[in-house]
């Protein structure tokens, strides 16, 4: 099975980020680091990929850096990445980046795509939707647990309020895990040197055939706003209808 693992490079979330001042965009380091929420597809894929002889390609679309963040990703064992780094991606919005990862997979050719429920920095929560649809295969969502069917159909327990649905779809399909769907492997040391010597292709817009529009701009970054202080309710007997007038007032009654 050919499996496609979406995994997203962002800056190491226990360092402050640093906003460009005219963009407001986040000014990207070199050294950013895999985004944790993706390390449970990575780990999905390559007990997949064991259980049936299959390959692992990691598919990014952020500035390369030092490439840390991927190479975390293949020190876990994925055989290779291909990332699109293009300055004219920059600022890219939801859509454009799903046109770009759905690209870049169509390219290498695939069975089956997993991703992440929501990164940990942009958390729109949208992109591999968009992915499954630009690739034309139906997406199975919030996976807590994902496994093979007897006919080679990808089956997962689908996360839900009330408990989990069983759902299954024929491949080519994409999945959506959740985080605690499995326990990801920690990189063995011959992992880690393995990992300098796979194979990274980089690739800009024209290859995975996507022209970018900014359909985004940032106006501007503020702190949020400090709470207020609640409004404190003295007890006189009559207290009760007080909170009953405020809730209705806020029509939460
Ligand atoms: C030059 C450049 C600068 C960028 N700067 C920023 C930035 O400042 N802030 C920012 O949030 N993003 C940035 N990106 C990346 C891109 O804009 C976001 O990935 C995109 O907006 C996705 O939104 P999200 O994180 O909310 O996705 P979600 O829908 O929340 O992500 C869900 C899952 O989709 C997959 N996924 C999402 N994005 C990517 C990706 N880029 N590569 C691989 N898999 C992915 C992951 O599996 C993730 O778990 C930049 C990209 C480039 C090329």
């Amino acid at each position: 099975m050919r499996i496609a693992v979406c995994v997203k490079q962002i800056p190491d979330p226990a360092t402050p980020y640093e906003l460009d001042p005219d963009s407001h965009y986040v000014v990207r380091p070199n050294d950013q680091v895999l985004d944790d929420t993706d390390r449970y597809g990575v780990e999905v894929a390559l007990q997949l990929a064991e259980a049936t002889e299959g390959s692992v390609t990691l598919v990014s679309m952020s500035p390369s850096g030092n490439l840390q963040g991927i190479r975390q990703a293949l020190a876990m064992g994925a055989d290779k990445a291909v990332i699109v780094d293009d300055e004219s991606l920059r600022g890219s919005d939801s859509l454009t980046t799903a046109k770009v990862l759905a690209g870049a997979i169509q390219r290498e050719g695939f069975d089956l795509v997993i991703a992440g429920t929501e990164s940990t920095d942009g958390y729109t929560g949208v992109v591999p939707q968009q992915v499954a649809e630009l690739l034309d295969v139906p997406s199975l969502s919030f996976a807590k647990k994902v496994e093979l069917a007897e006919d080679g159909a990808v089956r997962i327990e689908r996360q839900t309020a009330a408990g989990y649905d069983v759902v299954q779809s024929a491949v080519p399909v994409l999945v959506t895990v959740t985080s605690g769907v499995v326990e990801p492997r920690y990189p063995t040391f011959k992992g880690i040197m393995q990992a300098k010597s796979k194979p990274v292709d980089t690739l800009g817009c024209g290859d995975v055939g996507v022209s970018p529009t900014t359909t985004q701009t940032i106006q501007a970054v503020e702190p949020v706003p400090a709470r207020e202080a609640g409004e404190i309710v003295e007890d006189d007997g009559e207290g009760y209808a007080k909170i009953v007038a405020m809730l209705e007032q806020v029509k939460v009654i």
